[in-house]
């Protein structure tokens, strides 16, 4: 008898017909002779709905209370499943993360799992019931109700498949797999059968919504095999797993494109140690998470330095710049949200010399202009104008023979 633990993204319980859908699928797998955890997310766009419920009370919540709030979403979840398993006549019992015992630290709205108890889930299971777990919400060890960030959902299903040492997580979600590229820009965007976990995880970073970061993150620490389908259909799905280099056929294995970008610039900073420091620091201090740097040649004892951000978080970051301006001696600064992040990923590129080339060569083509890049060992980011940026990746798919 296999464990299986499944997830169900929000659209998948989007009413009372999906609910019932995913009930006959998760019964299906029980009475295939498997044990089933599955773990739920809050159905359709109930969590942005709580959160602008609360905005409507304060324009600055309580992080503990959003948390008290924002946990509601998934517990409507388990309980609605919970019923429809009932009525399919499987045995089946809902949990929220604190009656599992989903261990977390104490950071309010961007917990991170400290460790799944097994005690509580494994009574369920060998007392032969299907049990469904609350997702994104866990428990501090002073009984405090925690979210995990958005899309955490991922993240519980795979420390609880971890802590279960279960054979597949399987994430049920309405897309039927990882794509080279979001089928919906580039038409000849292909499914893929398997991807890395490293570059899975520089996709769900880069700006694929199918994954949670860090759920990756945590499925390649504890070697969980993530496999990625759609609730609405029996396709076969996307493995997300460790490859090794002889089973990769690509070089480049997926696209991807951003358009939560925004690029600020500070002109004229003077060229001594620690000015970098101080703009970055304050920058961090707010929790501002900055993606490129690019510092210009001196001229004349002082230099431009350039970086990006989340478009999220442009109004405080341009405050932040502002301010640190002022402190270094700087003379001004510019900012362009009109930008967009255009990437190519693939473990290939660590044997494969000349494919950051190949993406420029690709860019200048079609006549793009490229503003900023930077790379990793698997990845080369371009920033373009936000105009260009289904053109470009449409013609690096193409380029890197993806199509
Ligand atoms: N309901 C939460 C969210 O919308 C968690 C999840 O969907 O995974 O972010
Ligand atoms: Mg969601």
């Amino acid at each position: 008898m296999a464990l299986i633990v499944q997830k169900y993204g929000g659209t998948s319980v989007d009413g009372p017909e999906r609910v019932k859908n995913v009930a006959r699928r998760v019964v299906e797998t029980k009475r295939a002779g498997n044990q089933v955890v599955v773990v739920v997310s809050a159905p359709g766009d109930t969590t942005d709905k709580l959160i602008a419920m609360a905005k409507e009370i304060t324009s600055n919540p309580p992080a503990r209370e959003l948390d008290m709030l924002m946990a509601t979403g998934e517990q409507m979840s388990i309980a609605l499943l919970a019923m429809a398993i009932q009525e399919l006549g499987e045995p089946v019992i809902s949990l929220t993360g604190a009656q599992v015992g989903i261990l977390t630290d104490g950071v309010h709205t961007k917990a991170r799992i400290l460790e799944v108890s097994c005690d509580r889930l494994r009574r369920e299971l060998d007392a032969g019931r299907i049990v469904i777990v609350a997702g994104f919400q866990g428990v501090t060890c002073d009984n405090e109700i925690t979210t995990l960030g958005r899309g955490g959902s991922d993240t519980t299903a795979v420390a609880v498949a971890a802590a279960l040492k279960a054979e597949v997580c399987q994430i049920y979600t309405d897309v039927d797999g990882v794509y080279t590229a979001d089928p919906r820009i580039v038409p000849g965007a292909r499914k893929l059968a398997t991807i890395s976990y490293d570059e899975m995880l520089e996709l769900a970073s880069l700006g694929a919504q199918v994954l949670q970061p860090r759920s990756v993150e945590f499925a390649k620490l504890h070697g969980v095999v993530l496999e990625v389908r759609s609730s609405f259909n029996y396709h076969e799905g996307t493995l997300v797993k460790e490859v090794n280099d002889m089973e990769r056929q690509m070089v480049v294995t997926g696209v991807a494109g951003d358009r939560n970008v925004a690029r600020i610039a500070i002109y004229d900073v003077p060229d001594r140690p620690g000015i970098a420091k101080v703009l970055f620091e304050a920058l961090a201090r707010e929790s501002i998470n900055v993606d490129m740097i690019v510092q210009s040649a001196m001229r004349d004892g002082v230099n431009d330095i350039a970086f990006t951000v989340a478009r999220d978080d442009l109004a405080k970051a341009l405050e932040v710049t502002q301010k640190a301006k002022e402190e270094i001696g700087a003379t001004s600064v510019a900012y362009d949200d009109k930008v967009a992040k255009v990437s190519i990923v693939g473990a290939g590129m660590i044997t494969n010399p000349g494919v950051a080339a190949g993406m420029f060569a690709c860019l200048a083509e079609e006549g793009i202009n490229i503003h900023m890049i930077s790379t990793s060992e698997i990845k080369v980011s371009c920033i373009i104008d936000e105009e260009h940026l289904a053109r470009a990746m449409r013609a690096l798919h193409k380029w890197f023979g993806l199509d």
